[in-house]
């Protein structure tokens, strides 16, 4: 048995099979397959190889058809190196008699032809080399985009096992059948993180070298809340976490049934709305049944990988569509799109920025090519016919910001106009508060915004300096740092001084130790993940509004994020007691 730790994002407990997903930009681990398995990954690699023939062979003939003889040689080349029979029955025997897996078997091969070739050292030979690189990397991704597709179908539960999993691989996950993941690399509020929590699948991520040290049919166990991982543990340990899987489910129940019961106030009558952070639209009618009072924040990152690059106005609205009628007459808030850095930035085709959490993401992106934002937004005004809904922008940093996307959507309304359209012009116009410079000058946004939202993930991110993808500091991402809160503090009291509406959807509102001090703050709309929904709402209802402002003031005298944390915790324990909820 080994044991990893890492940190965790999702809780909840999970035991199952690792199925390890490979990722064609890292290195190929040495993995195995079993004996029953042999005749499977045997076929999957032949059809990578002639998927990769007939790949060269297309691009051979569109070449030839531009007379370019000297270029389409070199394809012919390759397609001779295809049939060598380094590739043609080394790679089957590797696979036949070592069980690798073919990934891997192409990975041991190639590095033998190459190996020999680089000594050389002379430039002809260097390129015979990048010839060899650019038909591994091909069956690679042959490969590999098969995987990808196994990915939403399996036989069995599993749990993924990957160097990273993107936003549009969680997705596409087959969720009834992932128990939980895993992943060398991320962060507590990485996007995937976000997702896993939403899927309700236990998930420990930065693990550093886990995608390299399970084999597929390894048992792995997932403790999503300690971020410890066990790999093949003895029977003892296995009984341990079974037990310890049952009574996080009790637990969950537990606390549903006390969330049932709950008013919908605090204790001395002060209404709380509790909203749901929906990731992909088939989580509303769950959010719903837990008790949401609506969507506080609708990421429609989504609809771009399930539509690709350019969905159109009708593909938005009929997303949109079906999430008012989940809703139910409640309200449904639209966030415009906000790719960039771990956001579907592939899957729209941006390009690599060196910095991309400072780059051109979110906003920027919409100002810089308005079609998306004017399609979407389009959408977003033609829906709200169907029920209450509001539009919010993210990621502004300044008033030119929020007006330029303004006017934008000024255009729209013309457009819409003009063209009989219906739809309704009166849509609040909301905007995120996750950067510091709009946090500190939350004063020029009051008069113009009509409702806000603060984005913890990114606001800590960008106030401590600390990338909330980035496994190696994700012990500097601390929500009690105090600047943190003194932000905080300032955005909550100068929105409700003013009258306008504000929420906080980053994932600190879905950790039940942080809602009185919230609420302390004067926060009285909070968004969260669906299955935070119950505790928040059972806590909720047992503090007092005194208690929580005396509980605020408490913790902002104290000066060190640890502190902080060890009050919170205690308040916590004392509004859910263990012996309670387990
Ligand atoms: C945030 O930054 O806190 C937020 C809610 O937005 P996202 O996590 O989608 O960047
Ligand atoms: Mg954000």
């Amino acid at each position: 048995m080994e044991i990893k730790n890492g940190i965790p994002v999702s809780p909840g407990v999970a035991i199952a099979p690792a199925y390890v997903l490979d990722s064609e930009s890292f290195r190929i681990p040495k993995r195995f397959i079993r004996k029953d398995e042999v005749e499977v990954e045997l076929k999957r690699f032949a059809v990578a190889r002639e998927q990769a023939v007939a790949e060269i062979r297309d691009i051979r003939d569109s070449v030839h058809s531009v007379a370019k003889d000297e270029v389409g040689l070199i394809f012919d080349a390759h397609l001779r190196m295809l049939e060598d029979p380094m590739i043609t029955r080394e790679i089957p025997e590797k696979i036949k008699q070592k069980r690798y897996t073919p990934e891997y078997a192409v990975s041991r091969v190639f590095k033998k032809i190459i190996k020999p070739i680089k000594e050389i050292g002379d430039s002809y030979f260097g390129q015979r080399v990048n010839d060899f690189y650019d038909i591994q990397r091909r069956l690679l991704r042959n490969l590999l985009g098969q995987q990808a597709q196994n990915i939403s179908k399996f036989a069995r539960r599993v749990i993924i096992v990957a160097h990273d999993l993107t936003p549009s691989q969680t997705a596409t996950l087959d969720k009834k059948m992932v128990a939980g993941f895993v992943t060398d690399v991320g962060g507590p509020t990485s996007h995937t993180a976000i997702l896993a929590n939403a899927l309700g699948i236990p998930a420990v991520v930065g693990l550093g070298t886990i995608s390299a040290d399970v084999s597929g049919g390894d048992v792995v166990i997932v403790d999503g809340k300690s971020g410890r991982v066990l790999i093949n543990p003895d029977d003892a340990t296995r009984a341990k976490y079974e037990a310890k899987h049952e009574s996080y489910q009790e637990r969950e129940k537990r606390l549903a049934d006390a969330a049932a019961r709950a008013e919908r106030h605090t204790r001395d009558g002060v209404n709380v709305n509790l909203y749901a952070n929906i990731e992909l639209d088939d989580e509303i009618e769950h959010a719903v049944r837990l008790g949401a009072d609506g969507v506080g924040l609708f990421r429609t990152e989504f609809i771009y990988s399930k539509f690709g690059a350019h969905p159109t106005e009708e593909q938005h609205l009929e997303v949109y569509r079906r999430a008012h009628a989940a809703l139910g007459g409640r309200v449904l808030t639209l966030r415009t799109m906000d790719f960039g850095a771990d956001k579907y930035a592939a899957e729209v085709g941006l390009e690599k920025e060196d910095n991309p959490f400072l780059g051109c993401r979110s906003i920027r992106l919409s100002l810089r090519e308005p079609a998306m934002l004017v399609t979407q937004a389009r959408a977003i005004l033609r829906c709200a016919t169907l029920g209450p809904t509001r539009m919010m922008l993210p990621m502004i940093g300044s008033i030119e910001e929020f007006r330029a996307a303004r006017q934008i959507i000024e255009g729209v309304k013309e457009d819409l106009k003009r063209e009989g359209v219906p739809h309704r012009a009166d849509v609040p116009l909301g905007m995120m508060v996750e950067v510091p410079s709009a946090a500190i000058c939350i004063d020029a946004f009051l008069g113009e915004s009509d409702f806000f939202s603060i984005g913890t993930n990114d606001l800590v991110q960008y106030t401590l300096a600390v990338d909330r993808n980035n496994q190696y500091v994700a012990g500097l991402f601390k929500h009690t740092n105090p600047a943190v809160l003194r932000l905080l503090q300032s955005v909550i009291g100068a929105c409700s001084r003013a009258g306008k509406p504000v929420s906080v959807c980053g994932e600190m509102a879905a950790e039940a130790h942080f809602a009185v001090l919230l609420l302390g703050f004067g926060l009285r709309d909070f968004s969260v993940g669906p299955t935070s929904l119950p505790e928040l709402r059972t806590l909720v209802s047992r503090v007092t509004l005194t208690e929580a402002e005396a509980f605020a003031a408490r913790v902002m005298q104290l000066g060190h994020a640890d502190e902080i944390t060890r009050l919170l915790e205690a308040e916590v324990e004392r509004l859910l007691p263990s012996a309670e909820f387990g």
